[in-house]
C-alpha cells in the first residue's frame, strides 16, 4: 500500500465465488417467465412485452401483461416500454374480452409494495368482467378518506409536473 495508508478497500475473506447475472438467472418470477425459464400460460409474445395467464385468476382470461426489461414501479419505464406495454394492453383488452364473453374488463396495476404489489415487475391485470360478477369498480377498493381540497391538492402536483 506504502506510505502506511489504509487500503481503499477492504480484501474479502470469503473463497471468489463465480456469480452469473442473466435474465435468465434472475430470481424475478415474472423475468422468468419472459425468459421461457418457467412456464406460463402466454398469450401474447412481443419484441418488448410479454402476456401470460395469472397463476390465480380473479376471473376466467385474467390476463398479465409485462414488460420484458424488469423494472419494478411505472414511473421507472423507459418512454418506449411504457409505450409498448401500453400497446400490448391496448391490443389484447378486446380479444380478451370476447374470448371470454365477458361484458368488460377491470384494467389495473399495483404501484408499489404499499398498493398490494406483490412482485416487483410490473404488470397490468386484465380482467374479464361481467355484470353479476360480484366485484366492483376500481372506488370500491378505496375508503375514500381525503383531507386536502382539490385545488391544493392539483397546484402540489403540478409543481413537480412542470
Ligand atoms: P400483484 O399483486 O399486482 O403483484 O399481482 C401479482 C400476480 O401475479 C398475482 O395475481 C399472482 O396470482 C400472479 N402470479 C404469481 N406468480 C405467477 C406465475 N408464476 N404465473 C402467473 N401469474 C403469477
Ligand atoms: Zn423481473
Amino acid at each position: 500500500m506504502g506510505r502506511g495508508m489504509a487500503p481503499r478497500h477492504r480484501e474479502l475473506t470469503l473463497a471468489p465465488r463465480r456469480v452469473y447475472v442473466s435474465p435468465m438467472t434472475t430470481s424475478c418470477i415474472f423475468c422468468r417467465i419472459v425468459g421461457g425459464e418457467i412456464p406460463a400460460e402466454v398469450v401474447a409474445r412481443e419484441p418488448d412485452v410479454v402476456a401470460f395467464l395469472d397463476v390465480q385468476p380473479l376471473a376466467d382470461g385474467h390476463v398479465l401483461v409485462v414488460p420484458r426489461a424488469h423494472v419494478a414501479a411505472v414511473e421507472d419505464l423507459e418512454p418506449a416500454a411504457a409505450a409498448a406495454l401500453f400497446e400490448a394492453v391496448l391490443h389484447l383488452a378486446g380479444p380478451v374480452r370476447e374470448a371470454l364473453g365477458a361484458a368488460g374488463t377491470t384494467i389495473g396495476i399495483n404501484n408499489g409494495a404499499a398498493t398490494g404489489q406483490t412482485i416487483p415487475h410490473v404488470h397490468v391485470h386484465i380482467v374479464p368482467r361481467w355484470p353479476d360478477d360480484g366485484a366492483g369498480s376500481i372506488h370500491t377498493i378505496f375508503p375514500r378518506k381525503t383531507r386536502r381540497p382539490l385545488g391544493e391538492v392539483g397546484a402540489a402536483i403540478r409543481q413537480l409536473v412542470g
